[in-house]
Order: C-alpha cells, then sequence, then structure tokens
C-alpha cells in the first residue's frame, strides 16, 4: 500500500474565516475523488474536551457517537462526509499532554527526559496517525485551530515540521488565509497573507497552497502577488469568496482547481469524479424562493455587541437540511428568551438545548405560547425538559413544577437528577461526566416521533445531567402528554409529543437530533417540524 498522505490546513490573519468548512470542503472533494479521508480537528487550548466551555467562548459543543465533546468543526466534518467520527478525530494541548504524563509516569519512555520537543510533536503524530488507521484513511485532513503566530498552536505546527522532514512527498501544508477589502479603495489587500506565510515561514514551514478567503473572488493580480511574495506558484492560491451556503464551498474550491493541486504534489491520481449529487443539492438551494421562518428561543447569542450564532450551529444546520428538501428558503431569527415579543409570525419554534436558570421563565413562556396558539414546537434536551415542566404546570396542575437545575426546592421536580449524576455533581467532577453519546431508544406505535423515523429503535446522541422524574410520568400521561420514546428499559423518557389531535407538532427529545441530521438526509424529526411549519404557513 501507498504511504498514508497528510494535508495541514492552518490558519492565518484571523480566526473565524471558515477553516473547518474548508477542510470539510477539501475532504469532500478528495473523497468523491474516490479517495478514503478522514479528518483531525486540533484545538490548541488545555481543556481536554470542549464540554466544560460555555459555548459564548466557543461555539457550539457538539457531541460524538461515543460521547466525546468537541469543537463544532467535528460537525461539519460529519456533515461533509456524511461519516461518524470518534474521539480519536479530536486533539488538544490538554489530551496531548495528558498522554504524554501517563505514558511517563508508566515508564514508557525508558527513564529518558521528557521533553516539550520532540515528545509532544510526537505524540500528536502517534495521534493522527491513530486516527488514520482507525478509518482506514488513505489521505488524513488535520486542522490545526487558530491561527499561526500564536504561541499555543507552535508545538502542532512542529508535528507538521518533523512530518514534512520525514516524508515530504506525503505532506501538504495549506493556509487559509483572509483578504480585507478596504470600502474607500475597493481594493483586496494582500497584506496580511503575506505576514502569515512569513510567520508561518518562521517555524520552518512552506505552505504548499495558500486559501485565500476574502468577501469577493481574487482577481488574478492579487493572485501573482501573493505567490511572487509567498514563494508559490499561482496556481497554488486559491480564491474562496464568500458563499451564501457553506454547501456551496467544496464546488467553488473544484472549480478553482484545488484537488488537482493537491493530488498531484502527493503524487495521486485522481480515481473518479463524482460530485454530482453534492452539485444537484447546491443547485437547488440556489433556485430556492419561497421560505419558511423559524424563531429559535435561546441565550448563548450575545458576546459584548455581537450576536454568536455558533452558538446553536447544529441546530441552524438541521433547519437548513429540512427546509432545502422540502423547498423552502429557512429565515432563522433569534428571539431572546428574556425579551421575547410576539411568536405569532413564527410558521415553527425551535427551544434549544441549555444550562442553569438564565432566562428559564422567558422560555418557558414561549413554549406554552407555542402549545396554546398550535405553533409546530420543537424542543432539544433544555427544550424538551422545559415542555415538560410547562405542561405539568398549566396542563396537569401542578403549580410551580420545575427542574430542580433551576430550582431545588420545588414542590413538583418533574425534571430531575439522577442518582448517579447527582455523585458527579457533589463531587465536582463536571468534566465529561453528562449523559453522553449514543443510546437506544425505543418509540411508541402510532406517535409522532415513531412515523418520523419509520422505526422502532433508534439511537440519537445525548448530552446532558437531567431527566424526566419517573415519579411524574404517569400523571403527565394522564393528562395527555405522550411520552413516545423511551429507554428500552422503560425507565428514561427520551421523546415527549403531544397527539395530533391536540396540536399540529409539539414535540421535544432529551437527546439531540440536531447532531446527527445531514445535508443530503435530513433528520426526520426536523423533517416533520419543518412539514408542520409549512402546514401552518399555508394555513
Ligand atoms: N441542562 C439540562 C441537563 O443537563 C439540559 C442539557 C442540554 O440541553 N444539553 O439535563
Amino acid at each position: 500500500m501507498a504511504n498514508k498522505k497528510y494535508i495541514f490546513v492552518v490558519g492565518g490573519v484571523m480566526s473565524g474565516v471558515g477553516k473547518g468548512v474548508a477542510t470539510a470542503s477539501i475532504g469532500k472533494i478528495l473523497q468523491a475523488k474516490g479517495f478514503r479521508i478522514t479528518a483531525v480537528k486540533i484545538d490548541p487550548y488545555v481543556n481536554v474536551d470542549a464540554g466544560t466551555m460555555n459555548p459564548t467562548e466557543h461555539g457550539e459543543v457538539f457531541v460524538l457517537d461515543d460521547g466525546w465533546e468537541c469543537d463544532q468543526d467535528l460537525g461539519n466534518y460529519e456533515r461533509f462526509l456524511d461519516k461518524n467520527f470518534t474521539q480519536a478525530n479530536c486533539l488538544t494541548t490538554g489530551r496531548v499532554y495528558l498522554s504524554v504524563i501517563n505514558k511517563e509516569r508508566a515508564l514508557s519512555y525508558g527513564g529518558k527526559c521528557v521533553e516539550v520537543v520532540p515528545h509532544i510533536p510526537l505524540q500528536i503524530i502517534e495521534d493522527i496517525d491513530a486516527a488514520a488507521k482507525k478509518d482506514k484513511a488513505e489521505i488524513v485532513l488535520v486542522e490545526i485551530g487558530g491561527t499561526v503566530g500564536e504561541y499555543q498552536n507552535i508545538l502542532f505546527l512542529e508535528a507538521i515540521r518533523f512530518l514534512k522532514l520525514k516524508h515530504p512527498k506525503d505532506v501538504v501544508t495549506i493556509l487559509v488565509s483572509y483578504l480585507p477589502l478596504r470600502n474607500n479603495d475597493n481594493e483586496l489587500k494582500t497584506k496580511p497573507t503575506q505576514y502569515a506565510v512569513r510567520t508561518l515561514n518562521s517555524t520552518g514551514i512552506q505552505p504548499d497552497m495558500v486559501l485565500a478567503r476574502a468577501s469577493v473572488p481574487l482577481d488574478q493580480k492579487r493572485k501573482q502577488k501573493i505567490a511572487l511574495n509567498c514563494n508559490l506558484e499561482v496556481e497554488d492560491v486559491i480564491s474562496a469568496p464568500d458563499v451564501r451556503d457553506v454547501y456551496e464551498m467544496p464546488l467553488i474550491l473544484e472549480k478553482a482547481g484545488i484537488s488537482k493541486r493537491i493530488l498531484s504534489k502527493l503524487g495521486l491520481k485522481s480515481r473518479k469524479k463524482d460530485l454530482k449529487e453534492w452539485s444537484a443539492l447546491v443547485g437547488r438551494i440556489k433556485r430556492l424562493k419561497k421560505t419558511v421562518r423559524i424563531g429559535i428561543v435561546g441565550k448563548y447569542f450575545g458576546t459584548g455587541s455581537f450576536i454568536l450564532s455558533d452558538s446553536y450551529l447544529s441546530v441552524i444546520e438541521s433547519i437548513k437540511h429540512a427546509a432545502y428538501e422540502a423547498g423552502y428558503k429557512p429565515q432563522i431569527d433569534w428571539v431572546d428568551a428574556g425579551n421575547q415579543g410576539s411568536l405569532s409570525k413564527y410558521h415553527g419554534v425551535v427551544v434549544p438545548g441549555g444550562f442553569g436558570g438564565r432566562d428559564i421563565e422567558g422560555k418557558i413562556k414561549a413554549i406554552r405560547y407555542a402549545r396554546e396558539k398550535k405553533i409546530p414546537f420543537l424542543g432539544l434536551c433544555y427544550g424538551m425538559q422545559l415542555a415538560t415542566v410547562e405542561f405539568a404546570r398549566n396542563v396537569a396542575g401542578l403549580r410551580g413544577a420545575n427542574s430542580t437545575e433551576i430550582d431545588k426546592k420545588t414542590k413538583y421536580p418533574v425534571i430531575d437528577v439522577m442518582p448517579e449524576q447527582l455523585e458527579k455533581l457533589q463531587g465536582a467532577k463536571y468534566g465529561g461526566t453528562m449523559r453522553l453519546g449514543a443510546y437506544p431508544a425505543l418509540l411508541k406505535e402510532g406517535a409522532i416521533a415513531r412515523k418520523a423515523y419509520g422505526t422502532k429503535k433508534i439511537s440519537e446522541r445525548h448530552r446532558h445531567r437531567y431527566e424526566v422524574n419517573p415519579e411524574y410520568i404517569e400523571r403527565l400521561e394522564e393528562k395527555g402528554l405522550v411520552f413516545s420514546g423511551k429507554s428500552p428499559d422503560g425507565v428514561l423518557m427520551e421523546i415527549a409529543e403531544l397527539p395530533k389531535s391536540k396540536h399540529p407538532f409539539f414535540l421535544g427529545t432529551q437527546f439531540h437530533p440536531e447532531l446527527k441530521s445531514r445535508p443530503l438526509s435530513p433528520h426526520p424529526l426536523f423533517r416533520e417540524f419543518i412539514k408542520a411549519a409549512l402546514a401552518k404557513k399555508g394555513r
């Protein structure tokens, strides 16, 4: 078998310019060319995983089947490549150091002095190779978070240097940079990119390509300027302008000739050419005219005076997938749970996951409105728990019902922490200890969920500590709430819904369906929710 190939994607100039989407897009193109691809996301922070971070700090926390809590880019990789990844596909500084320290304690370095260089970069390479082996990949894409020039990613760049030194023909490094456009002279500026390449050069790495993000396409002159100043051939400067929809990116990059350049550098030949399904999807998206209006009632929007929709990235993507399939463009509005105004203008309302007590009453108010005014409602995790609280209070007559996450002394703790979780909370063991990852559930015959999935047994990803309190199930069911999905032992309530006779679509999931929706296969529950929203639009 030929040598394994590595493509490193690093950032220059600034973060947040779509490095994850670029990496996922390159992966998609090479996958379509017939190569077995895997992807690894490196986050230079010391946290072992993303689980303890507030979403406004670092965007959505994505969860994999094996329960690993990771960066939202894994969501991009899964959605673009239509594959499920595991913790082997995620690295952080904290994880790498932990492995090295554990090995040292186990005498695995045979009494040597264990040093930052070379042992940390060697561990990084070992971990990347392990991911490639697990996924039987011929090409492994490695995205390094942050931008070159930050102290904290220097050891990851050192790993690239080591690998390139040993396998010069098997490593390609792509710098994703950004070209600002100044309004007054209307010219894309290349200088920050030149500086970024020099900074990368100072770590001993010459990028093989520059992927130039900008609000508009690069002209030939700008490409030549970057090529000349950054030691590149002009064909290796790839223009990646803003796109209306991220799913367009693979087509833009391929049109710019990216895979031909990458494959020739790696000494590989394209095996087939088939981005057909993907192109058809993008074509469909571009032709959409009609809209469906969805309100997301949340609280992780604000950071200073900016709105951060990254906190709910997978929810947005899932809504898009289902709406696109139905032939509609979603118009998504952020509804601040603390200050919501009227929800009557929405065709559907989503209350997504969350933690803690802030703005909870606002969310409950929104759920009540959606239930009483018969607006299609989808509750995700916390959204399902709060829908249960709302139902308990306003339909089942349990006044003051609550989740013990919000009110420990509530008279009616309809949502409560399970005993094994309580132990963890009391021991301040917060990291990686929630109910995490894929769990099976059984669906009730005749229910909306059962019809949507078309199957009795499902597997969905979780991330929560609290559950519907088993002591209240009977009372809630008597009053008309249907627990249509349960854990196979019948103890845990995984889906709550109202029957069609009572409401066009009122459904909440204890799990996170948004983590499994893919552009070419929307999640069944989002599909059903959008269908109901469209029916409301037509009503
Ligand atoms: N805070 C809730 C819990 O821990 C819900 C979590 C979530 O929405 N992901 O159970």
